[in-house]
């Protein structure tokens, strides 16, 4: 069932890169949040960047920041739930279990929280989103050009990571968490549906871009992905070349919390599986875009020129009416135009 407007909301992950602009996004529209967050000071952080941004202003009121522990009090009243926590930052050399069990479990907490509010007969929760990802549905680097849908799955990471074990590299061990966390949430939804009023959505975003919310520090600092970006984009080096020459599905981070709320808010989403992506990318595009930009008060290019030119190897895409979506440029020039420290500022 989808959430009207005006709802109590519940985040996980609302000190990450995608929550924190999600959190904007139901303030925006009106709803109350209950961020849980891992450490105090981290939510303070939050609290603080985002009410810096004057489009919530006024809205302090609305937003609660819970520390973790307190999920079964947290989640009484509650209307909907967005579900972003997942482990991100990998040790290279832990074992896949240590990253994928943690993955599943914090997944199946949140459900087991939910189950537990309808076992009790409290029937406020409508719908509950989790935030998957394209890397649970697309095999990578397939063979032959292919082109994947919402009834994929990438079994390929899992036999990766069975095979390999701790010698598999930490983005398959990251990619098979994906996987058996998302399996996991449909087969508890699937077998419990008899006992809850609420109704699942997963959406499925590949790679995100675009503009921290909390400015970091130094380019140390950058959340998630943004960091990766950072690397291949800005400091390109040699090792980097394979990278940059590869191409997947993208979305801005302003689309896809976007998307989020839009999860809550309609009715079509429920018991859904969503791949929510702009399009395809290779990293020549942001390298080109990237290097048309100056530093300030100077002539010369402001990032190294990286592989300048290529020609894009993707038939034109055909844009779907009504997207609305942001393009390549959209994500990166309006801060380009302002000089070379501000693309430092958008991504560290
Ligand atoms: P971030 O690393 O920026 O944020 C991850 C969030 O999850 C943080 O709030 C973090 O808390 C929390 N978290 C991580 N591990 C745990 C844990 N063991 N227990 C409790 N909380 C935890 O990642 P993103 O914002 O980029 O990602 C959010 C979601 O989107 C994830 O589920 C990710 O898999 C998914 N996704 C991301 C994509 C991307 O390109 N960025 C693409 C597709 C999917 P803390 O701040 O305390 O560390």
């Amino acid at each position: 069932m989808p959430i009207s407007s005006s709802s109590t909301i519940l985040v996980t992950g609302g000190t990450g890169f995608i929550g924190a602009w999600v959190i904007a996004v139901l303030l925006q529209r009106g709803n109350t949040v209950k961020a849980i967050v891992r450490s105090e000071a981290k939510g303070v952080a939050l609290k603080h960047s985002l009410f810096q941004d004057k489009r919530n202003q006024g809205k302090e009121a609305l937003l609660d920041v819970v520390v973790d522990g307190a999920f079964d009090a947290a989640i009484i009243g509650v209307d909907g739930i967005l579900h972003l926590a997942s482990p991100l930052s990998i040790d290279a050399t832990s074992e896949p279990e240590e990253i994928i069990g943690s993955a599943v479990n914090l997944t199946l907490a949140v459900l087991k929280s939910a189950l537990l509010r309808s076992q009790s007969g409290d029937h406020t929760l409508k719908r509950v989103v989790i935030t998957s990802s394209g890397a649970a549905i697309y095999t990578p680097n397939p063979s032959v050009p292919t082109t994947f849908s919402e009834k994929d799955w990438n079994d390929a990471s899992i036999a990766v990571v069975q095979e390999q074990g701790r010698d598999a590299s930490l983005i398959d061990k990251y990619r098979a968490s994906k996987v058996k966390a998302e399996r996991a949430a449909w087969d508890f939804y699937n077998n419990h549906r008899g006992e809850i009023q609420w109704d699942m959505t997963v959406l499925n975003p590949p790679f995100v871009t675009g503009p921290a919310f909390q400015a970091p520090a130094s380019p140390a600092d950058l959340p998630s992905t943004l960091k990766m970006w950072y690397n291949l984009v800005v400091v390109p080096g040699e090792k980097a070349r394979p990278a940059v020459l590869a191409n997947a599905g993208w979305v801005d981070v302003r689309d896809l919390a976007e998307a989020h709320v839009r999860a809550l808010e309609i009715q079509e989403a429920g018991s859904e599986r969503i791949i929510v992506s702009e399009g395809v990318y290779i990293f020549q595009e942001w390298l080109d875009i990237a290097n048309k930009v100056k530093p300030e008060g100077s002539d010369e290019q402001g990032l190294p020129l990286g592989i300048f030119g290529i020609p894009l190897p993707l038939p034109p895409q055909t844009p779907t009416p009504g997207r609305g979506m942001r393009g390549i440029p959209s994500t990166l020039t309006p801060r380009c135009d302002e000089g070379i420290s501000n693309i430092v500022k958008l991504i560290g």
